[in-house]
């Protein structure tokens, strides 16, 4: 990470359970602010139980997590989500009967109630529509009826309601048509420009380094390497 770069998600030794059996195994990483970030790994490897972890959304986890200086080691997810975390789970849950608006304004993250002061940006369904035009353009249209790359928008669309820092994207890019993982691409990197930071499970490289400033690739639970995109 740039040294400049404020850190913002700090990960130390970080490792999780499911049950009896040990999945992530001491894991450093960290996120600073503006970055890309991405988790590169087999299918299994253990990028979507960091997320999970990171969120505390586990049975069992251990290490020290801090987001923007506080401790979320010990957080439930409801309480990292008011501080500027959000997730967007692999499996896209939107409401099918609903809206593209009344998704947006239903079963949302929580939304931040802190703010550092340098501020993420605040959305409106308005404003997001701007990065999401193909939302814009079907704001009555049914969850139901949209295509799995819409549907994908859509929860990212509403992850963003809650005005994160940093949104944790589990595998974006997963079973969508290329044109939507290329609107996907362009969403990610204006979000970073607009100040909103991103870490991101991902196994396509060509997407990873579309966005991505740096890399973790995990193996069997633990970080094999971590380098710059250029370096991978
Ligand atoms: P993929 O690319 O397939 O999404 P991943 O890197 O996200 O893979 P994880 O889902 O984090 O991998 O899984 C890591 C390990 O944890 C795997 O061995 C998996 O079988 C195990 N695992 C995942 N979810 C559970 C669960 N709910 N209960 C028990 N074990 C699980
Ligand atoms: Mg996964």
């Amino acid at each position: 990470m740039n040294t400049a770069t404020q850190t913002l998600l700090d990960a130390k030794g970080l490792r999780a359970w499911y049950g009896a059996a040990q999945i992530l195994f001491d894991l450093d990483l960290q996120v600073g602010r503006g970055e890309v970030v991405a988790l590169m790994g087999r299918n299994g490897a253990g990028k979507s139980t960091t997320l999970k972890a990171i969120m505390g959304m586990l049975d069992k986890r251990r290490g020290d997590i801090t987001f923007l200086g506080h401790d979320i080691s010990r957080s439930e997810p409801y309480h990292a989500a008011r501080l500027g975390l959000a997730f967007v789970p692999e499996d896209r849950r939107v409401f099918t009967d609903l809206t593209v608006m009344e998704n947006l304004a239903v079963g949302r993250q929580p939304a931040r109630q802190w703010s550092d002061g340098k501020g993420a940006p605040e959305w409106t369904p308005e404003r997001l529509f701007k990065l999401f035009p193909n939302l814009g353009e079907m704001p009555q249209r049914p969850g139901g009826r949209m295509s799995g790359g819409e549907q994908q928008m859509l929860t990212v669309a509403r992850a963003l309601m809650g005005n994160p820092y940093l949104v944790l994207l589990d595998e974006p890019s997963e079973g969508v048509a290329p044109v939507i993982v290329e609107q996907m691409a362009n969403m990610i990197l204006e979000l970073k420009a607009s100040g909103v930071s991103i870490l991101l499970s991902e196994q396509n490289m060509h997407f990873a380094e579309l966005v991505s400033d740096r890399a973790y690739v995990l193996e069997k639970g633990q970080i094999r390497y971590h380098a710059t995109m250029q370096e991978l």
